[in-house]
């Protein structure tokens, strides 16, 4: 294949290179500000999963252009912008960079270190896994990279803050958006024209940052995997923050419960099971334990032992 195939397969990528973006990624984020007008007023930005860093080229540029827009009116705060990556991402004039991974606590405690006491206007998570090609395996690590994106949303943005992530619009998404709207009460799923209809990317634009009443954010183990977690130190709406309901009437059988036959004042009848398994799959070891067993009851029997073969299964 010559140098130009993938210029011609790949408009973007192209187009990328002609424009000075070290991703075609950068034209996703630029597609969703402009329908979704995600850096309106936004000095300070937060951009996870950031290499090689395209999208933090877009905020630097967007946030310039924005502090420029300020200054006509008045003083204004400079733009802010931290960009985290595993992989080490060459340098990039006013974005401060860590190296690290996002679902790390100490790599959330960096960034949330750097905000200090103050907080971001945005978080951008472009957060995509190595793909194994075992698909529920990279839909699970993307939903755990959002997740570890969204708790550190919690930490840093401002009441009234934007969160935009990638997204894989897979068979449980349904759920992911659940727990996004518990802290957004507008939740998009937007799909970029420059990314590929192939792939089953989208992105999910967050807005109106709002927490919980009483919801403190948790950097000790958000997924609750660790043997240290201690959930009996939640409280209020920390500790049940999605609505649990209880099915059926109080006046039924407790199924933990053990009851006498007769515990309905109705004489017990036993009833045979309505259909048996057809193949199970202890069949096979069920048959040669009688075989077995056969084979032992015959030897008894030379010794006139009587045997019941039915209580041997
Ligand atoms: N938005 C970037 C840009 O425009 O240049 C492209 C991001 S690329 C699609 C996905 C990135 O996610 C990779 O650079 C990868 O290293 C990063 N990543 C994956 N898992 C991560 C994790 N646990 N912590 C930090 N970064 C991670």
């Amino acid at each position: 294949m010559g140098k130009t195939s993938k210029d011609k397969r790949d408009i973007y990528y192209r187009k990328a290179k002609e424009e000075g973006w070290r991703a075609r990624s950068a034209f996703k984020l630029l597609q969703i500000d402009s329908e979704c007008h995600i850096f309106d007023g936004v000095s300070k930005a937060v951009d996870l999963c950031a290499a090689p860093g395209s999208w933090s080229q877009v905020l630097a540029r967007k946030l310039t252009e924005n502090y420029k827009k300020a200054l006509e009116k008045g003083p204004a705060s400079k733009p802010k912008i931290v960009a985290v990556d595993l992989q080490a991402m060459a340098p990039l004039e006013g974005v401060i960079q860590l190296q690290g991974d996002i679902t790390n606590s100490s790599t959330a405690e960096q960034i949330i270190a750097y905000f200090d006491n103050s907080r971001a206007d945005l978080v951008v998570c472009d957060g995509a896994p190595d793909v194994t090609g075992l698909h529920d395996m990279d839909i699970f690590i993307q939903s755990q990279l959002l997740l570890a994106a969204l708790n550190i949303a919690t930490y840093i943005l401002r009441p009234g803050g934007t969160f935009v992530a990638k997204i894989f619009r897979a068979k449980d998404v349904s759920l992911l958006y659940a727990q996004l709207r518990i802290f957004f009460p507008y939740v998009y799923c937007t799909k970029p024209s420059s990314s590929r209809n192939s792939s089953i990317e989208a992105f999910v634009v967050c807005k109106d940052y709002s927490q919980p009443e009483g919801y403190e954010p948790n950097m000790l183990n958000p997924w609750m995997m660790e043997d240290s977690w201690d959930f009996d130190k939640l409280t209020g709406v920390n500790r049940t923050i999605v609505p649990f309901i209880v099915c059926g009437d109080l006046n039924q059988p407790d199924s933990d419960m053990s009851y006498p036959l007769n515990y309905d004042g109705k004489e017990y009848k036993y009833h045979e099971p309505v259909q048996a398994p057809i193949a199970p799959p202890y069949a096979e070891a069920l048959l040669m334990n009688r075989k077995r067993a056969e084979k032992s009851v015959s030897t008894f029997n030379e010794n006139n032992v009587d045997v019941d073969l039915s209580t041997l299964d």
